[in-house]
């Protein structure tokens, strides 16, 4: 494979984007090599502008749960866009839209929607300090709630993958309301609770944590931090930025059975487009202005373009039902790479959730940031980077979650194991 034309952009891009990149992972900083610029996408698979073709595991980091340039998604695009692009006014698509959310998701009578994941956690946990009057917040190790002061404090994804202490430019008085413990550990919450349980306005998490490599936390686990939180007044907000209409069409509060009191949405609800949302019981969202005292706003919000494409996407899932054939196609993945790790004796572990998969370079379970910490990650940059030179795009680095689409077909996981199966090859060589 050749990135001539790649690498020209690349550095064309350099001089004029910071790092050539709009997004701090983009650059394959952590994994060695340079980025490859991308030209299209159908379906599975994209090209990038060299002509090379990949199978495409990234899916823009997770919204494109039909596959890349979905006919019916782009045509509700195109229909939309004829009548205007953005009016700042109330449209009768935005209730649609938040009809079909309030429809999937138990625990959310009433719903905002913003621009992007990150407008959503920074919003929600506004609300939550509105609410509660309470200052101090809990967040969990390795999660990534998106790039907001209070939640940018021991984060996963991009500020794990580049190895950022986490708060430069943060005022250190409010990342001391940020309370960091590890995830999957119900034990340090109770002592956080214990210790300044009246102090704090709410515990945000992923309920599948996608940004430090997938972990899924236990049912147990999940029931009682909806019971400790309850006890102590403090709100639950479940970040299904990622997860939310991917395991399931209700989310992960469906596959869990767990209703939280604000849920944050992004990625699958904007079909591709940048849409984010928090939702949740009536009577906390009406201390969201204009009915309530907490203020957020945005001139893009509800935008035509975005809900079209979002609500087009959600009516697709809602009718096809994918998430049982993702699921499966995800256990042939997870049953095939298992069987190469045998094969090939490579320390390695897969964690997965229906269409959300990491391989992570350890011979440790992967249950918390400090066990996905114990990867080799100069190995898993190897693989990375062979994996891009036989056609498959893997996101570029060993924290983030690797995603399925309703479009990838058994052929192409059968393909992607045999071209696993020649870069554990490499690695032993
Ligand atoms: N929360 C979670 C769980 C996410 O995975 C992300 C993005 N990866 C965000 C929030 C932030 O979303 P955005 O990038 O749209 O701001």
């Amino acid at each position: 494979m050749k990135f001539e034309r790649s690498k020209q952009l690349f550095e064309e891009a350099k001089k004029y984007l910071v790092g050539g990149v709009n997004s701090p992972v983009r650059a394959f900083k952590s994994v060695g090599g340079e980025p490859i610029f991308i030209k299209k996408g159908k379906g599975s698979r994209i090209w990038d502008e060299d002509n090379n073709e990949y199978i495409d595991y990234v899916l823009s980091w997770g919204p494109l749960i039909l596959g890349h340039a979905n006919e019916q998604i782009v045509n509700a695009i195109k229909q939309i866009s004829n009548f205007g692009t953005s009016f700042g006014a109330p449209t009768e698509l935005e209730i649609e839209m938040a009809k079909a959310v309030v429809d999937a998701v138990k625990s959310v009578e009433m719903v905002r929607f913003v621009s992007s994941g990150t407008e959503a956690t920074m919003s929600a946990i506004r609300l939550a300090r509105g609410y509660t009057k309470r200052k101090k917040i809990i967040k969990f190790d390795g999660c990534y709630h998106g790039h907001g002061d209070s939640l940018l404090v021991s984060a996963g994804s991009g500020v794990a993958t580049l190895g950022i202490p986490g708060t430069p430019g943060i005022p250190e008085e409010l990342a001391s309301l940020t309370i960091v413990l590890p995830y999957n550990n119900i034990d340090a919450v109770k002592e956080a609770f214990e210790k300044y349980g009246e102090d704090i306005a709410c515990v945000i998490i992923e309920p599948v944590a996608g940004n430090m490599g997938v972990v899924a936390p236990s049912k147990e686990y999940h029931q009682e931090l909806r019971e400790i939180t309850k006890k102590y007044g403090a709100l639950l907000i479940w970040d299904e930025v990622m997860t939310g209409f991917r395991l399931a069409y209700g989310g992960a509060q469906e596959l869990y059975g767990i209703e939280p009191d604000i849920t944050t949405f992004g990625k699958v609800i904007g079909g591709g487009l940048p849409v984010g949302a928090y939702g949740g019981k009536r009577e906390i969202m009406e201390y969201v202005a204009p009915v309530g005292p907490v203020y957020q706003a945005g001139t893009l919000s509800g935008n035509p373009l975005a809900m079209a494409a979002g609500l087009k996407q959600l009516q697709i899932l809602k009718e096809k039902n994918p998430y049982p054939s993702l699921d499966e196609k995800g256990k042939i993945l997870e049953d095939g790479i298992n069987s190469l790790i045998q094969k090939y004796d490579i320390k390695a572990r897969v964690n997965r959730v229906g269409s959300m998969i990491t391989l992570f370079f350890t011979d440790k379970d992967v249950v918390d940031f400090e066990t996905a910490k114990s990867s080799d990650t100069e190995l898993f940059g190897r693989f990375f980077r062979k994996m891009l030179q036989l056609g498959v795009y893997l996101p570029p680095s060993q924290f983030e979650a690797a995603f399925l689409s309703d479009a990838h077909s058994k052929e192409d996981i059968n393909e992607t194991l045999n071209k696993i199966e020649e870069a554990f090859r490499y690695l032993k060589k």
